[in-house]
């Protein structure tokens, strides 16, 4: 036993906790809805959740992973070309495609390991991909990858920039193959991808555009298709991801979707596919069930966009500054760090959890409590909330 690698990790935490970054776990023992029991602390109003739409507890959402273990078992065992490849699989797929409006989809054990996969299965040397600089970790890491194992070339263009975007895709027009790579939605900020014009950009310069719509999908556009609905371009997108574990049930996977020619090449080369057990069945069956319920229920996508617009006018309404967008995520900016992480210790008080974000997550100066609405609260639990956050805004002295 090496202790001495045991002291340095210690030490590593205690400069976090002596930053006030420490992380802290909340343990939850209810489902995750719009209130939940945490422990230690009762019952509390849930702000921070990706649980969009309410599905998480949806009992037909529920019924169907129940019915998925009976049928398929615990697990897949296997890899998806070896023999963990369930039925339940391609119904999920099939029903991935046609929601967001692609001809195939893949799934995979989370979005993290779609993206993970995914630059690295398209990009060979001699192309050039390019990604937006406050794109999800996961779509980085997968940059990085193929960086390192297929030597493409990278690059990263200021966020939204789309001068910056047009310039390093010029600079590169030598390049095989040209990919962009953006989130639908960037979640430190609730604002939405300027897809209309990248998407000319990319016919422009002959590329290919990725897009990560897990804060999306289920999200925006009046059924919930995601950002292409938002801006009337489904069909239009080359490949989307995205997650099954925000609005579409919460459980976990994700899935890659676009072409049947780009998921047949997945099957091939998508390494997370080729090493890593397939999504569980049981999960795959409440995913299903998630999206044929929005697919039949549209009127919970408009519950949750008229739920965020009731919100972002009422905070604005107490006195507050949150950023515009046309999506569930309210980020309040209060400034300072310290500020933030002390009205969200407040608002636990207050029986409200909501998470504040600071310096590095966010540029110096723009801290904020993230608020992420759902269709599951309802306008009571907004009012509380907002009569709470302005309880505690003033007693911080964030709002005078
Ligand atoms: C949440 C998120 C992911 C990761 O999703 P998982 O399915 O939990 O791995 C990937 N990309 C974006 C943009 C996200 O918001």
């Amino acid at each position: 036993m090496n202790t001495s690698f045991v002291t340095q990790l210690q030490s590593g935490l205690d400069d976090l906790k002596a930053k006030g970054t420490l992380k802290k776990l909340n343990y939850l023992s209810s489902p995750q809805s719009a209130r939940v029991r945490m422990e230690g602390r009762g019952e509390v109003l849930i702000l921070s959740s990706n649980n969009y739409l309410g599905l998480c507890d949806q009992p037909e959402v529920v019924d169907a992973g129940i019915k998925g273990l009976h049928d398929f078992g615990a697990g897949t065992a296997s890899v998806r070309f070896i023999c963990g490849t369930f039925t339940v699989h391609r119904a999920l797929e099939q029903a991935i495609a046609r929601f967001v409006g692609t001809a195939a989809s893949m799934s995979y054990v989370s979005a993290w390991n779609a993206n993970e996969g995914l630059t690295a299965s398209i990009a060979e040397e001699g192309d050039f991909v390019i990604s937006d600089a406050l794109n999800h970790a996961s779509i980085i890491d997968s940059i990085r990858l193929a960086k390192a194992m297929n030597k493409c070339t990278t690059g990263v263009y200021k966020h939204a920039d789309l001068d910056d975007l047009v310039e390093k895709l010029k600079a590169n027009a030598g390049a095989r193959r040209r990919i962009i790579w953006t989130d639908g939605v960037f979640s430190m900020e609730g604002s939405t991808a300027k897809l209309p014009q990248i998407l000319q950009i990319a016919r422009d310069h002959d590329a290919i555009v990725v897009m990560d719509d897990s804060h999306a999908t289920g999200v925006l556009g009046a059924t919930g298709r995601g950002t292409a609905e938002h801006y009337g371009l489904v069909g239009e997108v080359d490949i989307i991801t995205s997650t099954l574990g925000k609005a579409l049930g919460g459980a976990a996977g994700g899935f890659v979707a676009g072409a049947a020619a780009l998921c047949d090449t997945l099957t091939q080369k998508s390494r997370p596919q080729l090493f890593s057990n397939a999504l569980p069945p049981t999960v795959a069956a409440s995913a299903l069930a998630a999206v044929e319920f929005v697919e039949a229920h549209p009127e919970r996508v408009t519950t949750l966009r008229e739920n965020a617009q009731y919100f972002r006018a009422a905070i604005k309404e107490a006195g507050f500054n949150p950023l515009d967008g046309d999506t569930p995520i309210v980020p309040i900016i209060v400034g300072d760090t310290a500020d933030a992480i002390r009205m969200s210790e407040l608002l636990l008080d207050e029986g409200i959890f909501v998470t504040g974000f600071g310096f590095p997550v966010v540029p110096v100066g723009t801290a904020r409590l993230r608020c992420q609405i759902s269709a599951a609260h309802t306008r009571d639990d907004l009012d509380y909330a907002v009569r709470a956050i302005k309880k505690v805004g003033l007693s911080a002295g964030v709002l005078k």
